[in-house]
């Protein structure tokens, strides 16, 4: 029996893009191999974490194995071998973005830390009483509170630009609300979401027009789009690794270098001083000045590690795959009765937000689990965006490189399962 699924190998790529070896990829995927509920596991939570090549894996074991020492202080062999690795992963980093200079990247937690970063420092010196930030109505916890607590210190206010049904933002609202006291506005690449896509590069010409700054949360973006900050002409761009195929604990903020130089420290400790006496204390140069204590030295290597393996498959194919799937999915849910789809945006990118006519989400992805199919429900951290939809929660099956049709043909005969067990 020929199942939708089986066609993709038959598929021809699109013209100008290499086609994904799907299956030779997924072997570099150790945790896809295995079974759940006595089912093969279907991965569709890459939104909330991707899965990690075992590139990845290796080359952190490799660090602790060999290399593994404190960086930037010691004299001794290792310490140099580490801290030559860790900026060796700078440079990876800055060449994904297409930064102009390494010290335009510094490393954080994730895209969580450095909108924080921005926030404590940027937002500190440059936002007061009467300033205002704005943020889309699509935004996920992490590009809201800490514009947040900003206006709530700085008196500044929060301005929120709306998106429509389709889950696009509406840019003339946008542009409306931009004035001589917008300090800056915070928006997300890719919606957690509703997968939209939003045109950066326009809403950066409306910001720069105005005089503010953009600051893009990138977390949803950096695993499946080409990414070149200087096109975009973003002021500030967030990531995470362990969303972009790498390890957990470990992102990036990229900031334009004269925007870095100008804004005051952030948090203080080691590394980020030349010299501390209790009469002056001078801090280091960027990015050193934003990366107080010991870094993780060993994440930065494993995300290193994760973006060479991305580009070695290509962006473009890896665009490519996920469209083709975005495209399939979106075609397959609207045949399950009942389901409606959450953000219908032209632009999408590798996630589906979906709920079932009477069924809970949580019931939803618990049933699913029973099959051996991993979605994420819930709010998604981005309840300003339900609640833009009237609904406290949704489903969301989310992609990666290793997702096939196979396994959104496994998710519609999941949720024919969630319907003989709802009744
Ligand atoms: N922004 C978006 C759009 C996200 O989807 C997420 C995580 O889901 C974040 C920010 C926060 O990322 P992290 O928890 O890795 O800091």
């Amino acid at each position: 029996m020929t199942t939708v699924g089986d066609e993709q190998s038959a598929q021809t790529s699109p013209a100008g893009g290499k086609a994904l070896d799907v299956d030779r990829l997924r072997e570099d995927f150790p945790i896809l191999d295995q079974e759940l509920s006595g089912q093969p596991l279907v991965y569709l939570d890459t939104a909330a974490t991707s899965q990690k090549p075992r590139c990845v894996l290796e080359a952190i074991a490799c660090y602790y194995e060999n290399d593994n020492s404190n960086i930037h202080r010691g004299v001794h062999t290792l310490s140099a071998r580490a801290t030559a690795a860790y900026e060796a992963a700078r440079e990876t980093v800055r060449s994904f973005l297409g930064a102009r200079e390494a010290a335009e990247i510094v490393f954080v937690r994730g895209a969580t830390e450095a909108i924080n970063l921005v926030a404590g420092s940027f937002g500190r010196a440059k936002v007061g009483e009467g300033d205002e930030i704005v943020v889309s109505e699509m935004e996920h916890h992490s590009n809201i509170v800490p514009w947040q607590i900003l206006c709530e210190e700085s008196g500044a206010r929060l301005r929120v630009a709306p998106i429509d049904e389709r889950g696009e933002l509406l840019l003339e609202e946008l542009e409306k609300m931009l004035g001589p006291r917008t300090r800056l506005v915070a928006v997300a690449h890719v919606s957690n979401a509703l997968g939209t896509v939003n045109p950066v590069r326009e809403i950066a010409r409306m910001v720069h027009d105005c005089g503010a700054v953009l600051l893009v949360d990138g977390a949803q973006a950096a695993a499946h789009l080409a990414l070149d900050v200087r096109e975009l002409d973003c002021d500030f761009y967030a990531f995470s690794g362990h969303k972009t195929y790498g390890p957990t604990g470990i992102g990036a903020l990229y900031g334009k270098s004269e925007l870095l130089r100008e804004m005051p420290p952030w948090q203080g400790g080691g590394e980020m001083v030349l010299s501390v006496s209790f009469e002056e204390t001078i801090y280091n140069e960027v990015p050193h000045k934003f990366e107080a204590g010991t870094p993780n030295v060993a994440g930065a290597i494993g995300l290193a590690a994760a973006i060479d393996y991305l580009a070695g498959l290509g962006i473009e194919s890896v665009r490519r795959h996920e469209s083709d799937l975005i495209a399939y999915s979106e075609e397959a849910l609207l045949a399950v009765p009942g389901l409606s789809l959450i953000g219908r945006p032209r632009d999408k990118c590798a996630v589906h937000s979906f709920v079932l006519d009477g069924i809970h989400p949580h019931d939803v992805g618990t049933i699913l689990d029973g099959e051996g199919i991993a979605i994420r429900t819930g709010h998604h951290c981005a309840q300003p965006t339900m609640k833009r939809f009237g609904l406290p929660a949704t489903a969301r099956a989310s992609f990666g490189i290793y997702n096939t049709r196979a396994d959104i043909d496994r998710l519609v005969a999941g949720l024919d399962r969630v319907h003989e067990v709802m009744g």
